[in-house]
């Protein structure tokens, strides 16, 4: 029998930017591709976090619509795959960052035009959450543009008035504040915090090309500190930053391989904002299927993780964000904003769920401690 190494065209390890166009196997020799493989071994066995690189390539480079396909696959037995869920995302301390982020508006680094705010404060966010939740959004992420919270004690301390309030209206809460230490972790979760975004961004080789301010390992503590305390890991990243194929490959293998695969996996499409060092990134922007070859990979190696169809949804239409759905992307970011890009239309997005038959996801309150991941996959009334 052929190997699945055998069947596909060995990666080529360069630095250019990838392309869409990714050439199949014949045929008559490609009996299976790896996303058909490995789909059916989620699905037979699970999660796991043995994953190889190369592995994770072959996934990554199978025929498009073989690609599609498994991952929707996956994505049915893993999840109801009418749901999504629908988050909103509030800057709630925006401009102002010490960080040198080369795709942000919010670093005070880039003349991007961005006011630097305050944090916001108890009524407007516990108003706009409210808004949010009748909105139909059963998630409300608050961020802040911070490298960390250390020195912002009563800053920090506020925040987690904010999260026992949101939690307390029924929602599932998150908070993306930037680095966090262990006592902080464990501060948010006796708050009632559900989930901790903290994005790796990119591969560990690629990372010094976006971020100099904060390392790699510095971002992997953070998510340690996060899972230690019991709280949920999202961590994503952001595809057309100048990346090459293996870089994409690259974050897919760090997150599918930490001792736990987050919850939540937000895939974004650079936005390039005028000012920052990306603002004139070539190959923008992302092509519809650089994003479902993303999202089908990612729902493949980690078949249980909420996977998060987030920045550059508003460029895409309605049939592009239906193939991102079947791909396996299962949840989105509504509301005006997403921290300080545009963001879809309510309206639109109504019509969308109606006119794809889909069903706003519930607010999910599991324990991060209870262990899924080893469990086969099985189809399930909720994600
Ligand atoms: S991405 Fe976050 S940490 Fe980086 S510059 Fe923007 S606000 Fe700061």
């Amino acid at each position: 029998m052929l190997s699945v190494r055998s069947i596909f065209r060995p990666l080529r390890h360069s630095r250019h930017p990838t392309s869409f166009l990714h050439s199949a196997a014949s045929p008559s020799s490609s009996p299976s591709s790896a996303a058909a493989i490995e789909a059916e071994r989620a699905i037979r066995e699970g999660p796991r976090q043995d994953w190889t690189r190369p592995e994770i390539t072959d996934v990554y480079q199978s025929p498009l619509l073989d690609l599609l396909f498994h991952g929707a696959e996956v994505h049915r037995h893993a999840h109801n795959f009418r749901e999504v869920q629908q988050c909103t995302l509030l800057s709630i301390k925006t401009g102002g960052c010490s960080e040198d982020c080369s795709y942000c508006p919010q670093s005070s680094r880039y003349q991007t035009g961005l006011k630097a705010q305050k944090l916001m404060n108890k009524d407007a966010v516990l108003e706009a959450a409210k808004r949010a939740k009748e909105a139909g959004s059963t998630r409300f992420c608050m961020g802040a543009a911070w490298r960390d919270t250390v020195g912002r004690k009563t800053n920090f301390n506020q925040i987690l008035d904010y999260v026992k309030e949101i939690r307390g209206m029924g929602m599932e809460v998150c908070c993306t504040l930037g680095m966090l230490e262990k006592e902080q972790a464990a501060e948010l979760k006796k708050a009632g915090l559900t989930a901790y975004n903290h994005n790796l961004d990119t591969s560990r080789e690629y990372y010094s090309n976006v971020i100099t301010t904060r390392s790699y390992d510095e971002r992997l503590k953070t998510l340690e500190h996060v899972q230690k305390a019991g709280i949920h890991v999202c961590s994503g990243g952001i595809i057309g930053l100048g990346e090459a194929e293996e870089d994409r490959v690259g974050l897919l293998h760090t997150l599918a391989t930490l001792p736990k695969h987050p919850e939540s996996v937000p895939v974004n499409a650079l936005v390039a904002v005028k000012g920052t060092p990306l603002e004139d990134q070539k190959l923008q922007p992302v092509e519809i299927w650089e994003m479902v070859r993303m999202i089908a990979t990612a729902r493949i190696v980690m078949p249980k993780a909420m996977v998060r169809l987030s920045a550059g949804r508003v460029r895409f239409s309605m049939a592009e964000q239906t193939l991102c759905f079947m791909a396996g992307a299962n949840s989105i970011f509504t509301g005006e904003k997403l921290l300080t890009t545009p963001n879809n239309d309510y309206d639109a997005d109504q019509q969308m769920f109606k006119l794809l038959g889909l069903t706003p996801k519930p607010p999910s309150f599991g324990e991060e401690t209870e262990d899924c991941q080893q469990e086969p996959a099985a189809v399930s009334g909720s994600g």
